[in-house]
């Protein structure tokens, strides 16, 4: 039998990134998901594949945006809570903020799709020992924030040196985005944890195993841009090394890994952006293929429910927080 692993997407929407950009006219809520959420479905639909979308809040309660986001529930994949204002500095809002937070995301959710959402993804990433509090709280089956590396300083430093024209104040509040070097030293194993007397399963972002470097695909894409079959031998590396230290994978997609700079011109300063939509079509395809030769593709919450049914300890909460 081959290994469980599990697939999910990032459904950050042309706001979002703008407003972790500091770009004006994030405010008026500018949506690319009319253009990629088709695509994605239909690349997904050809592969046989059910993954788990991680929806913003805001964009389930534009109505614009109500039929994409409906189409992906009616495909039978799994929707996930991304938070409301995708804001990457979650982990610094107060009990009261993050109950307001998480009850606007899950009424807005249920209002477009009629599910109820049992996991979490913090956008940029961000977790605190209230976020998951909180998700215990709400009956969450599964948290799936936690992107244990070492180079996330330098990423936040790729945002600064393209932001000229953020203040001290945006700048200050975007310094935690990316974390601290201490995340590096987390588990990538997939686990249950123990929060206020529940247990949830925690599923890291996985990361190549022991030097903890990125490996989704939006990072895979990235290294494409220098050497395709050096990116995809990083790729088939990385998988071999989940495979021999007993890591059940998660990866992670991006709807700019389905969107060329054409398809979203405001956004052309992020790496891969000069690659056209079917070369990277193309990378992923062939990047997925790989995955599914060596694992089982399932859904958070099926990987979630996988991990209570095999776990015999439960980690005390500390072990899943930055
Ligand atoms: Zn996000």
């Amino acid at each position: 039998m081959k290994t469980i692993a599990s697939l999910s997407l990032d459904l950050d929407n042309k706001w979002s990134y703008m407003k972790t950009h500091g770009d004006a006219g994030w405010d008026s809520f500018p949506s690319y998901l009319e253009i990629v959420v088709p695509r994605v479905l239909a690349f997904l639909k050809e592969r046989n594949l059910k993954i788990t979308f991680f929806i913003v809040g805001q964009d389930a309660a534009i109505e614009n945006n109500r039929s994409a986001i409906a189409s992906i529930a009616a495909a039978g994949h799994e929707i996930g809570n991304h938070s409301f204002n995708h804001e990457p500095w979650l982990h610094l809002y107060t009990k009261a903020e993050l109950t307001e937070e998480f009850e606007k995301t899950e009424s807005a959710i249920e209002n477009v799709t009629g599910k109820r959402t049992v996991g979490f993804r913090g956008p940029g990433y961000s977790l605190s020992p209230t976020v998951l509090e909180v998700l215990a709280e709400r009956g969450y089956e599964y948290d799936c924030s936690t992107l244990p590396t070492y180079i996330a300083p330098l990423a936040r430093a790729y945002y600064f040196f393209k932001s000229p024209t953020m203040t001290d104040e945006e700048r200050e509040k975007r310094k935690k985005l990316f974390g601290k070097l201490s995340d590096g030293f987390q588990s990538l194993k997939p686990r249950m944890i123990n929060v206020a007397g529940r247990d949830m399963a925690e599923i890291p972002v996985t990361t190549f195993p022991i030097i903890k470097t990125p490996i989704h695909l939006s990072y895979l894409l990235y290294l494409s841009t220098f050497s395709r079959s050096a990116a995809l031998a990083y790729w088939r590396v990385a998988l071999a090394m989940c495979r021999a230290t007993g890591v059940q994978p998660s990866l992670l997609l991006h709807p700019l890994d389905f969107l060329s700079g054409k398809d979203a011109p405001e956004l052309k300063f992020f790496p891969g952006m000069n690659m056209t939509a079917s070369e990277k079509l193309a990378f992923v395809s062939e990047a997925l293929a790989i995955y599914t030769k060596h694992f089982d593709v399932v859904t958070m919450r099926e990987h979630a429910d996988l991990i209570r049914n095999s776990s015999v300890a439960t980690e005390p909460q500390t072990q899943a927080v930055r």
